[in-house]
């Protein structure tokens, strides 16, 4: 509570207490005793001009410091110490963050710079985002001076896809590994036939044109297992066969040989009968020789009769086996280079899909026409081989096919891009109405579960859904399809975006 006496009484007061206490005549002595008498609180004077100079003072740099010095103005204006402390130290603080956001020195630039140079042309170009991210990260280092900032965000971009890209090079080695030993064993067994190697080759030469992915090295393999598993069920078959057609030839031999001989035999039996005719002098003589006579030519009539016989059966033998040695040999030429057929869904592979593209896009610019394609991918598939086996997973391919089928227009074409990859061209469909299709398709498939035993399993999909431009081709068109898909999938996977 404050003193109500006469200030004047008070100061005298004060005066006498600060003698008998022995304290310098200071104003703020003066004003401490003063306040105790008067029984007020002794709070120190707040110094606002000197703090208004102070401010006046500091010089900021940059838009944080700038705020600061307004919190700072604030303060003083409010009288608050504790403002005016949080304000100045805001500002040295920021004065901090703007003193480290310079430069990195030339030398390590350069250091960083020949390293990611060295470095990154192991990971290859053929993953969009990731090659992006290289460029744009080698573009910050050949920028003198190298500003901190900056590298800093391009770098954490690049961070984030680099175990990815890792993972996808032991990926692509394991599996060219696996394709390397494929072939070496196939080689091995090889039968020899110029046909079979060609087609063959061709194909991997195909598979191993860049970009080499993982899906190109996918289809490669069953490509090369399609072959090679056909390929020994021809070389099996067309070993017994050769058996069977040498047994014949053998069969055949020795019925020419017994023909040859018996006719050598009649031959000599009738000359005999000739002679003895010629000799003989009664009639009566002759019958026995007529009857020897005729028995013999009966005998050999008979003998001629079967020997044509057996020699027709082995003939039409010999023509059945070939013909099947034929469809054998169709079946390995459909399937090492030919086949445009992907067996598994009985749905266009990637030769058929290019050709129907082709054909399509030719369609598309004699009629003006709109022509969209999507591409979709599974999700989670690998889970599904996981958990349900793989060929529960080869099940759930066919399925989407199927259901793919009954949902598309009839002019629609499905085909196999990759593994659980599928490609859709919609003719007359404009982008709108592509993006439409794939979610109709996406809500059939939940009506339409994927049996599994007795597992209801709900397959999903991402995709991405391009309407082609004048002009573009084919593989531009699904490069930016997949990569509308590969959106997708970083959207969280089962939806459809356009590209
Ligand atoms: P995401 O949702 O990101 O697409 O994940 P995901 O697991 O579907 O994708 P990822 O590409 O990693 O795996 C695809 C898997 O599909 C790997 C491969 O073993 C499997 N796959 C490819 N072709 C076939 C096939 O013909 N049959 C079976 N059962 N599985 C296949
Ligand atoms: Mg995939
Ligand atoms: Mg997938």
């Amino acid at each position: 509570m404050s003193d109500q006496r006469n200030p004047s009484v008070i100061a005298r007061e004060a005066l006498k207490r600060l003698a008998s206490r022995h304290l310098a005549p200071t104003p703020a002595n003066f004003q401490a005793c003063y306040n105790e008498i008067a029984n007020l609180p002794n709070v120190s004077p707040f110094p606002e001009p000197p703090l208004r100079q102070l401010a006046a003072a500091l010089t900021p740099r940059g838009d944080a410091q700038i705020a600061q010095l307004s919190r700072l103005d604030s303060a003083i204006s409010g009288r608050s110490w504790q403002g005016v402390q949080d304000a100045l130290q805001g500002f040295i603080s920021a004065g901090a963050a703007n003193a480290s956001a310079t430069h990195l020195p030339h030398e390590t630039t350069q250091a960083l710079l020949h390293l990611f140079e060295t470095m990154l042309p192991a990971f290859g170009r053929d993953d969009v985002r990731f090659a992006e991210a290289v460029d744009a990260l080698l573009a910050a280092l050949r920028i003198s001076p190298c500003e901190f900032s900056r590298l800093d965000t391009v770098l954490r971009e690049f961070a984030v896809l680099v175990p990815c890209a890792v993972e996808e090079q032991i990926e692509i080695r394991e599996s060219l590994l696996k394709l390397l030993q494929l072939i070496i064993q196939n080689i091995g067994e090889l039968s020899v036939d110029d046909t079979w190697f060609k087609g063959q080759i061709d194909g991997l030469l195909a598979a191993v044109e860049p970009p080499l992915t993982l899906r190109h090295l996918d289809e490669m393999e069953r490509r090369l297992r399609d072959v090679m598993e056909k390929q020994s069920r021809a070389r099996a078959r067309s070993v017994e066969a050769q058996e069977e057609m040498r047994q014949m030839l053998a069969a055949f031999i020795e019925r020419l040989g017994t023909m040859n001989s018996s006719s050598a035999q009649f031959q000599e039996r009738i000359e005999n009968s000739a002679r003895q005719i010629e000799q003989i002098s009664r009639i009566e003589d002759l019958a026995p020789l007529l009857k020897d006579v005729v028995s013999a030519t009966q005998a050999m009539a008979e003998e001629t009769a079967v020997s044509r016989e057996q020699l027709r059966g082995l003939q039409d033998k010999v023509l059945a086996t070939e013909a099947e040695l034929i469809q054998l040999h169709r079946e390995l030429d459909s399937a090492s280079s030919l086949a445009r057929h992907d067996p598994l869904t009985d749905t266009l592979n990637r030769k058929g899909l290019d050709e129907a593209l082709e054909r399509e896009i030719a369609a598309m610019r004699r009629r003006n026409s709109a022509l969209s394609l999507s591409l979709l991918d599974i999700d989670n598939f690998k889970r599904l081989n996981d958990r349900l086996g793989h060929e529960a997973g080869d099940n759930a391919l066919i399925h989407l096919a199927k259901v793919a089928r009954a949902c598309m227009r009839p002019t629609d074409t499905l085909a196999r891009y990759g593994g659980e990859e599928f490609v859709i061209l919609m003719p007359d469909t404009s982008l709108e109405q592509g993006v439409e299709a794939m979610v109709r398709l996406q809500r059939e498939l939940t009506k339409a579960f994927f049996l599994s035993g007795k597992d209801k399993v709900l397959i999903t999909f991402s995709a991405g859904v391009a309407q082609l431009d004048e002009g573009e081709s084919g593989s531009d068109a699904i490069r930016r399809a997949d990569l509308a898909m590969y959106q997708a999938k970083r959207a969280g996977k089962n939806r459809v975006i356009g590209a």
